[in-house]
């Protein structure tokens, strides 16, 4: 099973890729994360990422689309994988078309403008795995503590304040027409397209999902 997830900020979307791949054992691709893993270890991709994603703007679809081949070639790919936050603008839609790579189905976890800024402010990661976590939403059972390792919690960078409105209008502008890109394919019967609401409690967006693909 190949998965997209589309949707923006703040939507759930770590989350619920941890969720799905737990369930379909695939691993979960998060451009984000690799970034994140890159910008740490300092890397050249890592030292080209880092001021662009400190201030929401998007790295290079080159730099990105070669990011996410190598990646896919690896062994446990072979029987799928989920995107989560790739591709993010047409081009990189694309470059997956032209490199042959068939997705199977895309999520659009849908979630208004306005309470996306509140869930992003109140978002907290486990830098070495890229759990997430939300203060209110989804929190860790020890404030501030990643359940698993019990190291610290940290708040992204980009997801203060004054990052957040720009980071989500690159995604209305660059990332929203995948939407019309993906729904054109559902209708010629390449992939299945679902779309969430993605105001649900964690489980609930999960179990809604979950359903449709049981019944598709
Ligand atoms: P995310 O964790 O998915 O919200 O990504 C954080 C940041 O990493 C974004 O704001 C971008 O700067 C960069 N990034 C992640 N994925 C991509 C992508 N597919 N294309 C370009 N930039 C990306």
């Amino acid at each position: 099973m190949k998965i997209i997830l589309l949707g923006p900020p703040g939507a759930g979307k770590g989350t619920q890729a941890e969720v799905l791949c737990q369930n379909f054992h695939i691993p979960h691709i998060s451009t984000g994360n690799m970034l994140r893993e890159a910008i740490k270890t300092g890397t050249d991709l890592g030292k080209k990422a880092k001021k662009l994603m400190a201030n929401g703007i998007l790295v290079s679809d080159e730099v990105i689309v070669d990011v996410v081949v190598e990646r896919i070639k690896q062994k446990d790919c072979v029987s799928g994988f989920l995107f989560d936050g790739f591709p993010r603008t047409i081009p990189q839609a694309q470059a997956l078309e032209d490199k042959k790579v068939d997705i199977n189905l895309v999520i659009e976890i849908n979630v208004p403008d306005e309470v996306i800024i509140g869930r992003m402010s109140g978002r907290r990661v486990h830098l070495d795995s890229g759990r997430n976590y939300h203060i209110d939403f989804n929190p860790p059972k020890v404030p501030d503590i990643d359940d698993l390792t019990g190291e610290p919690l940290i708040q992204r960078e980009d997801d203060r304040p004054e990052t957040v409105k720009d980071r989500l209008n690159v995604y209305l502008s660059q990332t929203l027409p995948l939407i019309d890109f993906y729904l054109e394919r559902s209708r010629n019967q390449q992939l299945n397209y679902l779309k969430v609401s993605g105001l649900g409690s964690p489980s609930e967006v999960s179990d809604l999902i979950l359903a449709h693909i049981k019944n598709n």
